[in-house]
C-alpha cells in the first residue's frame, strides 16, 4: 500500500506521540513567529512543560495573590473569556454585576447609609491607587483654586508604601513625602504627621496590611492626628485607606478594628480583589465614601444601552471574568464563608509563628495576630547566626518554596526579615511541612558556615 505523501511537514505530526513530533525535536523559537501552524496539542505540551520552571504557586509564601481557585471560578473566568469589561452596552449584565460589588464593598466598609456606592473594579490595586490619588489631587487643586491660593506643589504624606504609590507619585507630578519608619515601629506612627502633613498636602495614605511588616497601620489615630492638625493649622487632609490586603480580612477578623469610612476622615478605599478577596489574579476595587469625593472631570461617560454609563479607569479593555469570579466568591461564602477562610489562615499564621519562634535563632517580627495572616522574622543576632535571611531563602528554594527574605524601609533598612504569608489554599499540613525544612535549613546552615556574606543587595521578592 502507497504512504501517503503530503507538502505539509507538520501534517505528519497528526497523530503522534507529542514527544515525538517535529517541534518538540527543535528549540522554541525565541525571535521570530514560525513559519507555519503546529498541532495544538503539541504547543500545548510544550508550553505547560516550559511553564513548570516557574516554580509552584502552591508553595509561593510571598504572595498576597490568590492562587487557588475552585472548579466554579476556573468554569465562570472560561466562560467570561470572551467578555469585555468597559464594552458595558454589549455586556450589561456584566457591568451591573460590577455596580452590585461596589455595592457590597461600600457596605463591607461602612459607607455612609443612604448613598449608592461610588467605585469601580480595576486591575489591581495599583490601578486603584492611581485613580484615588488622582481623586485627591483634583479635589485639593480645586480647593486651592477656589481659595485663590497656588496649587502647583502637591504632596502625598504616607509612611512604608507599596510601589504603586511611589508610581502614582512620579507619573502624576505629586511630591511623594515618605514618613521613615521609627526604630520599633512596623508602620506609620500617627505622632510623625505634623512634621510632613502642609496647606500642599493632597492627602494621606495609611496602610492596611503594610507590605513589609503586615501590620496594620493606626488608621483611626492617624484621622485623630489630622483632626488635630486641622483644628490648629485649618489644613482638612483626607485620608485615603490603601487596604489592598487588609480590605478584606479585617472587616471579618478584626471588626472592632475601626479603619474604614466609620472614620468620617477617610474618603477613598481600595483593594485586591485578586488577595484576601479571594478572587482570581487581574481586579482590585476601588470605593468613596460618597459620590461627591470623585470629581466629575476625572469621570467619563460611554454609551451604554443609549444611556450613558461612567467610568473612570486607566485601561479601556480589560477581562470580565474577574469581576464575575469576585461576586460569585461574595455568594458562595458569604460572611461566614470569608470569616471561616480568613480565620483558617490567622490560625495557621499563629501556629507557624510559635513555631518559628521556637526554633531558636528568630525575633519574631509580626506573629499573625491582629492583622493579615503572616509572619514576620529576624535573626535575632545577624552576626553570631553563621548565615544570612538570604541563606535561609536560598536553601528553602531547594524544597521549592519561596519564602522572600529583604530589608526593612527607611530608616530600618539594616533589619533584614524573612516573611511567609498564609493565605486561602496554605493548609496546616504544608505549614508543618515547612517548618520540617525550615529546621532542616537551619541546621544544615549552622553546622555549614556561609561565606562572608555578599555585600550587594540580593533581588527581595516581596510584593
Ligand atoms: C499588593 C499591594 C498593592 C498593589 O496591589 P496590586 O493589586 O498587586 O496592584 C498596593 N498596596 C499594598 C499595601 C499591597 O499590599
Amino acid at each position: 500500500m502507497a504512504l501517503h505523501q503530503t507538502k505539509d511537514t507538520h501534517a505528519r505530526d497528526d497523530g503522534t506521540d507529542v514527544f515525538a513530533s517535529v517541534l518538540s525535536g527543535q528549540v522554541l523559537p525565541k525571535y521570530r513567529i514560525p513559519d507555519d501552524h503546529s498541532p495544538a496539542e503539541v504547543v500545548y505540551s510544550l508550553l505547560h512543560n516550559e511553564l513548570l520552571l516557574d516554580g509552584n504557586a502552591a508553595q509561593n509564601l510571598a504572595t498576597f495573590c490568590t492562587t487557588w481557585s475552585d472548579d466554579a471560578v476556573h468554569r465562570l473566568m472560561n466562560e467570561c473569556l470572551d467578555k469585555n469589561m468597559i464594552d458595558k452596552d454589549e455586556y450589561p449584565q456584566t457591568a451591573e454585576i460590577e455596580a452590585r460589588c461596589v455595592n457590597i464593598l461600600a457596605d463591607l466598609w461602612n459607607a455612609p447609609p443612604g448613598h449608592v456606592g461610588t467605585g469601580c473594579s480595576t486591575t489591581g490595586s495599583s490601578e486603584a491607587a492611581m485613580l484615588g490619588g488622582l481623586a485627591l489631587k483634583w479635589r485639593w487643586r480645586e480647593r486651592r483654586r477656589a481659595e485663590g491660593k497656588p496649587a502647583d506643589r502637591p504632596n502625598l504624606v504616607c509612611g512604608p508604601v507599596q510601589i504603586c504609590w511611589e508610581k502614582f507619585a512620579r507619573y502624576f507630578d505629586v511630591e511623594l513625602r515618605q514618613v521613615p519608619l521609627e526604630p520599633g515601629a512596623t508602620g506609620l506612627r500617627p505622632h510623625q504627621l505634623a512634621g510632613y502633613v502642609d496647606e500642599n498636602t493632597i492627602g494621606v495614605v495609611a496602610i492596611l496590611g503594610v507590605t513589609y511588616t503586615c501590620d496594620y497601620e493606626p488608621v483611626a489615630e492617624i484621622a485623630a492626628a489630622l483632626d488635630r492638625i486641622q483644628a490648629e493649622h485649618g489644613w482638612d487632609v483626607p485620608v485615603h485607606v490603601d487596604a489592598a490586603s487588609g480590605g478584606f480580612v479585617a472587616p471579618f477578623l478584626h471588626p472592632e478594628t475601626v479603619w474604614d469610612f466609620r472614620l468620617p476622615r477617610v474618603a477613598s478605599v481600595n483593594t485586591s480583589g485578586h488577595k484576601y478577596g479571594l478572587a482570581p489574579l487581574g481586579v482590585g476595587w476601588i470605593v468613596w465614601r460618597t459620590a461627591d469625593l470623585l470629581p466629575a472631570q476625572l469621570v467619563f461617560d460611554v454609551d451604554y444601552l443609549g444611556g450613558d454609563m461612567p467610568t473612570f479607569a486607566l485601561n479601556f479593555s480589560r477581562p470580565g471574568g474577574e469581576v464575575i469570579a469576585q461576586y460569585y466568591l461574595f455568594l458562595r461564602l458569604g460572611r461566614g464563608g470569608y470569616r471561616r477562610v480568613q480565620q483558617a489562615c490567622a490560625d495557621t499564621a499563629r501556629y507557624l509563628a510559635a513555631e518559628i519562634e521556637g526554633m531558636g535563632p528568630f525575633t519574631l517580627l509580626y506573629d499573625g495576630q491582629g492583622a493579615l495572616p503572616a509572619v514576620s522574622y529576624t535573626l535575632t543576632d545577624p552576626a553570631a547566626a553563621g548565615f544570612t535571611l538570604y541563606d535561609l531563602s536560598d536553601r528553602l528554594r531547594m524544597r521549592g518554596w519561596q519564602v522572600p527574605s529583604y530589608p526593612l524601609p527607611a530608616d530600618r533598612q539594616d533589619t533584614v526579615v524573612q516573611r511567609v504569608l498564609i493565605r486561602h489554599g496554605v493548609t496546616r499540613d504544608q505549614a508543618a511541612l515547612l517548618v520540617d525544612d525550615l529546621r532542616r535549613a537551619v541546621e544544615h546552615l549552622t553546622a555549614t558556615p556561609q561565606p562572608v556574606p555578599a555585600t550587594a543587595p540580593r533581588s527581595g521578592f516581596h510584593h
